[in-house]
């Protein structure tokens, strides 16, 4: 077992893990009634396994309709009157269980019905281990862009048993590994050189993904600077998802995106040369990007809905070689 310790709680680690999900949860909850949103996906693969190992609670299960779409307001608000009619207290507990649209949602969900009430994740997607189960960012989405409201939640301890992934699509698996990817980029050559040649990440490697971030939140939880280096491949990848109306991947967005920062960071004599096509192969490796790339020219128009873009100047995050990155403010882009 695998216990990182971030200020306010633990990310437990194991493969399965899942068969000890009883005990651990009954060391920080003592009532009787769990309340888990899920998806229909994971409901349908993991409902008996979850209910068997949890024998000391009676489970309540609020199932979503998979995909981004149950981040909207209207779903929030369909999904707490659906838990308050189900009988959920103020001092119950809810479960996320599921990727990350699942997470967030019951984050979002934990830390504003009844101004909070307990909660705990279980992320199953390997962006949700890797990246969106920790740091505690909850959100849901405007018809503006994503994760425009939110809180920040701490969840009283995350459950991570990677043997969850074995099920992932390829290409959801790949959608994560663009997280991984930049998680190494900006903090950790290592762990780039030991994902370079693997398809499916070690313990190991997604141990020291997780690393990368808890201790950058750590140090930064509310994003006033150290954090933001989180937010490398971005600035242009949300301002690509939003163009294609949400119709390309979160990983596959940034992973273009990550690429217009490395151009850019060339150009301005801030990243050396030679990074690029190494990084560029091991993208097209995984299928998260294919050439002709995307150009910048066309979202720079969308950079301005960005809600990082602070009124004092665009803040964008460069690499100036692997595992080293930095964050300049006031970077304005030409067409
Ligand atoms: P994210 O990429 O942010 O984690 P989602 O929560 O939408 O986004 O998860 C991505 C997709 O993967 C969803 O369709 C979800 O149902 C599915 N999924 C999540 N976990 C698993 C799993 N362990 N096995 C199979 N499919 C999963
Ligand atoms: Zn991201």
């Amino acid at each position: 077992l695998i216990k990182l310790k971030t200020k306010n709680y633990n990310i437990l680690i194991a493969d399965n893990l899942i068969n000890n999900f009883d005990e651990l949860i009954k060391k920080s909850y003592h009532k009787d009634k769990i309340f888990i949103i899920t998806d229909q996906n994971v409901f349908n693969l993991y409902e008996k396994k979850i209910t068997k190992s949890l024998p000391s609670f009676k489970l309540y299960f609020h199932v979503l309709k998979p995909g981004e779409t149950s981040k909207s307001f209207l779903n929030y608000q369909e999904t707490i009157n659906s838990l308050i009619n189900k009988g959920i207290k103020k001092d119950h507990l809810i479960i996320g269980f599921g990727g990350g649209v699942v997470g967030d949602l019951a984050g979002f969900i934990a830390g504003t019905l009844y101004r909070g009430i307990n909660f705990i994740q279980i992320p199953t997607s390997l962006l949700a281990v890797v990246d969106s189960s920790i740091g505690s960012k909850t959100g849901i989405d405007l018809e503006l862009g994503k994760n425009l409201v939110g809180v920040y939640k701490d969840p009283k301890v995350v459950l991570i048993d990677p043997l969850f992934l074995n099920t992932l699509s390829t290409k959801e698996y790949n959608n994560g590994l663009a997280e991984v990817i930049k998680m190494a980029l900006i903090r950790d050559k290592t762990l780039f050189n030991n994902i370079k040649d693997k398809n499916k990440l070690t313990i190991d490697d997604i141990v020291r993904t997780i690393n990368i971030k808890r201790k950058i939140v750590r140090k930064d939880p509310f994003e006033k600077n150290l954090r933001m280096l989180l937010n490398f491949g971005h600035t242009f990848g949300h301002a690509i998802e939003l163009e294609s109306n949400f119709n390309v991947k979160h990983g596959v967005a940034i992973s273009y995106g990550m690429l217009i920062s490395i151009e850019e960071g060339i150009k301005r004599g801030i990243t050396k040369h030679d990074i690029y096509d190494e990084v560029k192969d091991l993208l097209i490796k995984h299928n998260l990007v294919k050439e002709p790339l995307l150009s910048k020219d066309k979202y720079l128009k969308y950079l301005k809905h960005d809600k990082k873009n602070l009124s004092s100047g665009l803040n964008f995050v460069f690499i100036k070689e692997i595992g080293k990155s930095l964050i300049k403010s006031g970077v304005i882009f030409n067409d």
